[in-house]
C-alpha cells in the first residue's frame, strides 16, 4: 500500500459518516449487562460488548481496528504507553527461567525492562548487533523464547533485516516481536514474519505530543499448525486451543493486561485516533526532511561535529536503507559533538529545535543522549547502543527543512 491508500483509508476509518463524524470518547469503567445470561456471555468471550475498562472499550476498539489494518494484522490491543505494550507482551509469553534475544539498539525503557525489571523475576537476556547471524543462530539453537528488535534501533540507527531475523525465527519455531515505533507505515513487520508488533503511538502515530500510549497488533494463529504449538510453549497450548486465531489477544489479555492493567484511557485513545487521521501526510513530509537536513548538515558542518543517518552513503547500513526502507527510516538522525560540552553548546544555541525526550513530534526535536536517557547506564551497555560522550539525537518535525537545516547551521558557530 502507498502514502496516497493509507490517506483514504485512515480518514475514511477513523470518522464516522453518520452521526457524529469524530470519533465518539466513551469514559466508562464499567458497563451495565442487560441480564445475567448476558453478563455470562460477555465473560464467556460468546458475546463482544465491553467487559470493563480494564480489558477494553469502545473508544480503544476503535483505535485498535485502525490500527490492525494499517499493521495489516489479525487484531490489536491498546495500552497506557508503549512501555506498557512492551511490558504486556513480554510479560504475557514470558516465565522465570526463560531467555529472551534482544538484537540490535533499544530504546532506554526497553532495556532496562529486559536487564533490570525481567531480570528480577528470572528472566534472562542477551543482545547482540543487528548483523549478527551467527550469534542469532546460536541463541535459537538453545530453545530461547522470544526474539525482540526495534525496526530502526534508537539512537544508533542500525537497520536490521528484519525478513532474515523473521525466516530464522520460524525455522527454529520462536516468538519474533518487534517495536515499529520508528517506522509506523514505513514497514510491515507481520508481512515480514514478525508474530506481534509493538508501538509507542505517543511518537508518530499521534504526533502532537498530546497523549501517551502503546498499542500491540497481532497476527493470527493457526490453532491446527504454528510455531506457538511448540513444546516451549506447552504453558500457553490451553488458551490457543480455545482462543484459536485470536490466541496472541488472549494470551496477552490473560496472562497480562487482565492482572497487571496497563489499559489505555478512552480520552488517550480519542486523541491518538485524532493524530492517526494525518499520518501518512506527517510521515511521507517527515521522511524526506530527514533525508535532505541529514545530506546537507553531513555536507555544510564542520568536519569535527559528525551527522549520522542511514541514507548517507557513508552510513553502515547504507545498503539495507536503500533495500528494505525505500521511503525512509523514520524521524531520527544523529549528530556527535565528540565531548558533551560541544553537544551542550550547540543545543543550548538552536533556536528553533525543542530539547526534549520524545521522538515522531510534529516539532523537531533534540536531546544530549549520555546525560539524561542513557545516565544510568553503565559505560558497557553504552557502548554497545552507541551512545558517545557527544552524541545528539535529533528527530525531524513538519517545519521548513530549511529552517532547521539553518538552525543547526547558525547553532554550530558556537560550538
Ligand atoms: C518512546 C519509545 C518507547 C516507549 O514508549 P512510551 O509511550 O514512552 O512508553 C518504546 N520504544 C520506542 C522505540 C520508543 O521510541
Amino acid at each position: 500500500m502507498n502514502f496516497e491508500d493509507y490517506n483514504t483509508l485512515l480518514v475514511q476509518e477513523i470518522g464516522n459518516k453518520v452521526g457524529p463524524t469524530a470519533p465518539v470518547i466513551t469514559p466508562s469503567a464499567s458497563y451495565g449487562y442487560k441480564d445475567a445470561q448476558e453478563a455470562q456471555n460477555i465473560f464467556s468471550g460468546a458475546s463482544k460488548l465491553p467487559l470493563y475498562a480494564r480489558v477494553g472499550n469502545p473508544t480503544n476498539a476503535k483505535l485498535e481496528a485502525v490500527v490492525t489494518k494499517i499493521e495489516n494484522g489479525f487484531g490489536s490491543i491498546a495500552t497506557s504507553s508503549g512501555m506498557g505494550a512492551i511490558s504486556m507482551v513480554l510479560n504475557a509469553i514470558l516465565n522465570c527461567g526463560d531467555e529472551v534475544l534482544c538484537i540490535g539498539g533499544f530504546f532506554g525503557g526497553t532495556y532496562t525492562l529486559v536487564d533490570e525489571t525481567l531480570k528480577r523475576f528470572g528472566v534472562k537476556s542477551s543482545f547482540c548487533e543487528v548483523d549478527d547471524f551467527q550469534y542469532i543462530e546460536e541463541k535459537l539453537k538453545s530453545n530461547i523464547k522470544l526474539i525482540i528488535i526495534e525496526s530502526v534501533g534508537n539512537p544508533g540507527l542500525r537497520l536490521p533485516d528484519i525478513k532474515k531475523i523473521a525466516d530464522k525465527c520460524h525455522e527454529y519455531e520462536t516468538i519474533f516481536v518487534i517495536d515499529n515505533t520508528t517506522t509506523p507505515l514505513l514497514v510491515r513487520p507481520l508481512e515480514l514474519g514478525a508474530d506481534i508488533v509493538v508501538h509507542s503511538s505517543t511518537k508518530n502515530m499521534s504526533g502532537h505530543s498530546a497523549s501517551l500510549g502503546g498499542i500491540a497488533v497481532f497476527r493470527a494463529v493457526n490453532n491446527k499448525k504454528d510455531k506457538l504449538l511448540n513444546t516451549k510453549y506447552k504453558d500457553l497450548h490451553k488458551i490457543i486451543e480455545k482462543a484459536g486465531a485470536a490466541s496472541l489477544i488472549a494470551i496477552c489479555k490473560k496472562r497480562a493486561m487482565r492482572d497487571i492493567g496497563m489499559s489505555a484511557n478512552a480520552f488517550g485513545s480519542f486523541l491518538t485516533l485524532l493524530g492517526l487521521e494525518t499520518l501518512a501526510l506527517r510521515i511521507k513530509r517527515v521522511n524526506e526532511s530527514v533525508a535532505k537536513i541529514a545530506k546537507i548538515l553531513n555536507e555544510k558542518l564542520p568536519k569535527d561535529i559528525s551527522v549520522n543517518h542511514p541514507s548517507l552513503e557513508k552510513s553502515k547500513d547504507f545498503k539495507n536503507y536503500k533495500m528494505f526502507f525505500k521511503d525512509g527510516c523514520g524521524p531520527i538522525l544523529t549528530i556527535d559533538c565528540i565531548t558533551q560540552n560541544r553537544a551542550f553548546k550547540l543545543l543550548d544555541s538552536l533556536s528553533i529545535v525543542t530539547q526534549t525526550a520524545n521522538i515522531g513530534d510534529n516539532r523537531t526535536l533534540a536531546l544530549h543522549m549520555k546525560s539524561t536517557i542513557y545516565r544510568d547506564f553503565d559505560g558497557k551497555s553504552r557502548k554497545f547502543l552507541g551512545i558517545t560522550d557527544g552524541l545528539i539525537r535529533v528527530s525531524i518535525g513538519l517545519e521548513n527543512p530549511d529552517d532547521i537545516i539553518q538552525d543547526f547551521l547558525k547553532a554550530s558557530l558556537h560550538v
